[in-house]
C-alpha cells in the first residue's frame, strides 16, 4: 500500500534562502506556462499540451542557467504536469455542465509545493546516510537539508516533496509497498456520526473531541483573516498580517491532522468494523445554517469560516481512518447518512420532532432518548451491518 511521510526541514539560512527561490522559480515556471496557453488559445486557437510544454523546458534552462537551469528538470515537467491537471479538470468540468472556474494564476502564497517525481532523480531521501546522528534529503540546487525525522520511514520511496507552511519547510514522501500491520480482532463493531462539537461520536457513546486548542486557533484564525481585509494592499501591516495568517494556518492544520491521527488510531486499535456516513452525501444536506432537516439553529456558531474549518476536519479524518483501517487489515464501510439523525434507533421511529435540540434526542412515539450523536451513530452502525449482511448475502 500507499503512504505518505511528512517531516519537518531543517534548512541552514542559506538552504531556506534557496529553497525559497526554488518554490519560486517554480510558481513563475506555473504561470508562465499557463500564459502561453492561454494566449496560444486566444489568439490562434491552438490547445497547447503538456508535451509541447516539456519540450520547451530545454531552452528555457538552457536560457536561463543562473535562473530556472539550476533546478531540477523532473520536479519542472511535475510542474507542468500539475498545470495540465489543472486544465484536464477543467475541461471536466466544462464538459459535465458544472460551474468551471478556468485555472488560475499563483499568487505568492498560493504555491507552496515542489515535487520530484522520482526518487534519485534531482532529489535523494537519506543523501547522507554514513551520518549517524541526523537524517538528510538532497534537492538539486538546494544542497544536503537536514531532516527531523521523528519516526521511522516504510517502504519505498516514490516522490519527494518540498512544502512550504507558514515560515517552516516540510518534506512529504510518498512511498510504495509499505507493509501493512494488521491488529489482533476485537470482535468490536462500531458507528460514528461526524459532528461540529466533537469530531466524531462513536455508537458506543464516547465522543471523540477535536484538540482542544483547535476552536480557539480557528477563532483566532478568523480574528487574524477579517483583519487581514481591512489592510491597503501593498502596505507593510498588509505583508505582517498574510504572514501571521500563514502562519495560523498552518497551525490549525498541524492540530488539526494531530487530532484526527489520535481519533482514527483509537478506533482502528477498538473496532473490527467502522461504519460511517458517506461524506460526499452529507455536505450536500447539511447547511450553512444547521441541517436541511433543522434550518436556522446555532447558526451564528456553525457559520463562516470557523465552520468551515471544522467541516474541512471530516475529510481529513476520514482519509486518515481509512489509511489506518486499511494499514490494520480492518473493515471500513460507508453508509447514506439520510434519515440518521431523526430515526430513533431505540424503535426506528422516524420524524422531525425527534430532536429536540442540536444535542438532545427523544423519541415522540417510544420515549426513548439519548444524545443525538450517539443516537445517530447507532443508525450507522445499524445501517452499515445491514449493507454488510446484504454483501454477504448477494
Ligand atoms: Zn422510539
Amino acid at each position: 500500500m500507499r503512504r505518505s511521510f511528512k517531516f519537518l526541514l531543517r534548512p541552514t539560512a542559506r538552504q531556506a534562502g534557496s529553497l525559497a527561490a526554488c518554490l519560486e522559480d517554480h510558481r513563475q515556471l506555473y504561470n508562465a506556462a499557463l500564459e502561453h496557453r492561454r494566449t496560444a488559445y486566444r489568439m490562434a486557437g491552438v490547445s497547447v499540451r503538456y508535451g509541447d510544454q516539456s519540450a520547451e523546458l530545454t531552452y528555457i534552462r538552457a536560457a536561463d542557467a543562473g535562473g530556472q537551469g539550476r533546478w531540477s528538470f523532473c520536479s519542472q515537467q511535475a510542474t507542468l504536469r500539475r498545470l495540465d491537471k489543472a486544465f484536464a479538470a477543467f475541461f471536466r468540468r466544462v464538459k459535465t455542465g458544472q460551474r468551471a472556474g478556468f485555472p488560475r494564476f499563483k499568487g505568492r502564497g498560493w504555491f507552496d509545493t515542489v515535487t520530484w517525481p522520482r526518487d534519485g532523480d534531482g532529489c535523494r531521501w537519506d543523501s547522507q546516510p554514513q551520518h549517524s546522528s541526523a537524517v538528510f534529503v538532497r534537492l538539486q540546487g538546494v544542497g544536503h537539508v537536514r531532516v527531523h525525522r521523528h519516526r521511522p520511514v516504510h517502504g519505498v520511496v516514490k516522490t519527494i516533496s518540498a512544502k512550504r507552511e507558514g515560515r517552516r519547510w516540510f518534506v512529504v514522501l510518498s512511498c510504495d509497498e509499505v507493509p501493512a500491520d494488521p491488529l489482533p480482532a476485537t470482535g468490536a463493531a462500531a458507528g460514528i456520526d461526524l459532528g461540529v462539537a466533537s469530531l466524531a461520536t462513536t455508537s458506543d457513546g464516547e465522543h471523540l473531541a477535536n484538540p482542544r486548542h483547535l476552536a480557539a486557533s480557528a477563532e483566532r484564525l478568523a480574528r487574524a483573516q477579517r483583519d487581514l481585509a481591512r489592510k491597503k494592499r501593498g502596505s507593510q501591516r498588509r505583508r505582517k498580517a498574510v504572514a501571521k495568517v500563514a502562519a495560523l494556518h498552518a497551525r490549525v492544520r498541524r492540530q488539526r491532522l494531530d487530532g484526527a491521527h489520535k481519533a482514527a488510531l483509537g478506533l482502528v486499535r477498538a473496532y473490527d468494523v467502522i461504519v460511517h456516513e458517506d461524506l460526499r452525501i452529507a455536505n450536500m444536506t447539511r447547511s450553512a445554517s444547521g441541517t436541511v432537516e433543522e434550518p436556522g439553529r446555532n447558526v451564528a456558531q456553525k457559520r463562516g469560516l470557523n465552520r468551515s474549518i471544522l467541516d474541512a476536519g471530516w475529510g481529513v479524518f476520514l482519509t486518515i481512518l481509512a489509511h489506518k483501517a486499511e494499514s490494520a487489515g480492518r473493515e471500513l464501510i460507508v453508509v447514506n447518512p439520510a434519515g440518521t439523525s431523526r430515526t430513533c434507533s431505540h424503535c426506528g421511529h422516524c420524524a422531525k420532532a425527534n430532536r429536540v435540540t442540536q444535542a438532545a434526542f427523544a423519541c415522540t412515539a417510544c420515549g426513548h432518548t439519548a444524545h443525538a450523536d450517539v443516537n445517530a451513530a447507532v443508525n450507522i452502525l445499524r445501517a452499515g451491518l445491514a449493507l454488510r449482511q446484504a454483501a454477504e448475502a448477494a
